[in-house]
């Protein structure tokens, strides 16, 4: 394509987009002004856009491309499974070879106590499939007064009615007349900006508890669950000081309600872990999934069910009124499928723990020595730049979250993909990207944070 056949298409699909297409998460005023942008091709770490510019995606896709783009094994496997059966349901007493093959390597994966999986079509259908199904376990318990759900202020957990419901954003909940009754939000463990000057030990136990006194002022007989990310991602990347999980624990052990690790993001291979729960040694009830399970290359979700849970939904009598057309979609889980033999073919899991996990978090963190940044943090492959306006203080530029804004428009001009949650980056790149591209995206990062700080400076934002 010549540039200026190149040029006039991307003008066109950036017209039509704005005419007709509301996104998800946008100010659809500023889209429609500022044009979007027309991403064509992806290949391992890159994307190409429209322009034939190459973008690093350090956000893989959306926290979710774990094999990286362009697997044409995944392709194939979808293609092949289309021209089979491309489409069946698993209501009604039937099923189809994928779903059950996806069924038994999901929770061969898992924890042992884990031997079933509920299929959604993404994360949020999979946490409202969470809310009804832990009030149905109780009230199968005998105890239908157990109906609350304890959740985190600045949880993500999706974007229908319930699943924004048990997330603890505020700006979703003003939309809507959010949360619905009976979700109860407790505080983050979010160190950098809430700690006031605590140490972190103290910090992470203190937000612990705050779950045991919830329970004690709802009363233990009225809360079903508590429902958490094993490390917010969305939040910012909020990795909990050690000790916030270790007192976590104990409290859970000792109340009688469900715990619903979130493994959205946190899930195949993201911190080292088939799940993120392993990583902090948790022993969630339920396990939400989506994201990485498919790496995106179709859409799927599900509820992985622990044995304790299954075993009162499976009784005799027990029908959960409940399910999604294109749950189990043969595609998907034809997609699915590929991907996770991806992973384990390749050792992404491993990889990530032993070897890519704590190169970038060397790397990354190196960033930390930047004006412009407070904290630089990372998990797994996970990592978060706190943007302040003087070191060492954890004060906050004024008018939350332009500059963020700033910095991710130099990044996309830098070629790499970074997002913003108000004035923090994060990255959660692709399990597959090498040891060049990690040296590559911090350079970009790095150089982002130069221009940004450049621009700060001459507009008296800094300091
Ligand atoms: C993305 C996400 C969800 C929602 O998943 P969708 O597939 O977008 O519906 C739920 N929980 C967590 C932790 C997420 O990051």
């Amino acid at each position: 394509m010549t540039a200026n056949i190149k040029a006039n298409q991307t003008g066109r699909l950036q017209a039509l987009d704005a005419a007709h297409h509301l996104h998800p998460f946008s100010e659809q005023f500023g889209l429609a002004r500022d044009k979007s942008r027309v991403i064509v091709k992806g290949e391992g770490v890159w994307l190409t856009d429209s322009d034939g510019n190459r973008i690093l995606d350090g956000m893989a896709g959306l926290w979710c491309v774990q094999v990286g783009h362009g697997r044409q094994e995944i392709a194939d496997a979808v293609h092949k499974q289309m021209s089979e059966l491309a489409f069946y349901n698993t209501f009604f007493k039937t099923t189809h070879p994928p779903a059950a093959e996806l069924a038994e390597k999901v929770t061969s994966l898992a924890p042992d106590n884990f031997n079933k999986v509920f299929f959604t079509s993404g994360g949020s259908d999979a946490n409202d499939t969470v809310f009804r199904m832990v009030r149905l376990y109780w009230d199968l318990m005998g105890k239908p007064e157990k109906k609350t759900i304890i959740s985190r202020w600045n949880a993500y957990h999706g974007s229908t009615v319930a699943s924004a419901s048990l997330g603890g954003m505020k700006a979703m909940h003003g939309q809507g007349d959010l949360p619905l009754p009976g979700v109860h939000h407790i505080d983050q463990p979010y160190w950098f900006d809430e700690a006031d000057g605590m140490d972190p030990e103290s910090f992470g136990v203190a937000r612990a508890r705050a779950l045991g006194e919830a329970i004690d002022e709802l009363g233990e007989d009225k809360v079903a669950a508590f429902i958490a990310e094993p490390v917010q991602g969305a939040g910012a990347v909020i990795v909990p000081p050690d000790s916030y999980w270790r007192e976590l624990k104990k409290i859970l052990a000792e109340r009688d309600i469900l715990f619903v690790a979130d493994e959205v993001i946190c899930g195949f291979g993201r911190l080292g872990h088939w799940f993120g729960s392993e990583h902090f040694g948790l022993e969630p009830d339920l396990m939400p999934i989506a994201k990485g399970l498919s790496s995106g290359y179709l859409p799927i979700g599900g509820v992985m069910v622990s044995d304790k849970v299954a075993d009162v939904l499976g009784r005799e009598g027990v029908e959960f009124f409940h399910g999604y057309t294109y749950s189990g979609h043969p595609a998907s889980c034809a997609a699915a499928l590929e991907n996770l033999r991806i992973i384990e073919e390749e050792k992404l899991v491993e990889r990530v723990a032993g070897d890519i996990g704590p190169y970038f978090r060397e790397r990354w963190t190196i960033l930390g020595d930047h004006p412009l940044v407070g904290e630089a943090r990372a998990i797994g492959l996970m990592g978060a730049l706190e943007l302040v306006p003087a070191k060492p203080s954890h004060r906050r530029f004024e008018d939350a979250g332009k500059v963020g804004l700033i910095c991710r428009e130099h990044s996309f001009a830098h070629g790499l993909v970074m997002r913003s949650v108000n004035d923090t980056m994060i990255v959660c790149p692709p399990l597959i990207i090498s040891h060049d591209e990690v040296d590559d995206l911090v350079a970009r990062a790095r150089a982002t944070l130069d221009v940004t700080l450049d621009e700060l400076t001459r507009a008296g934002k800094m300091g």
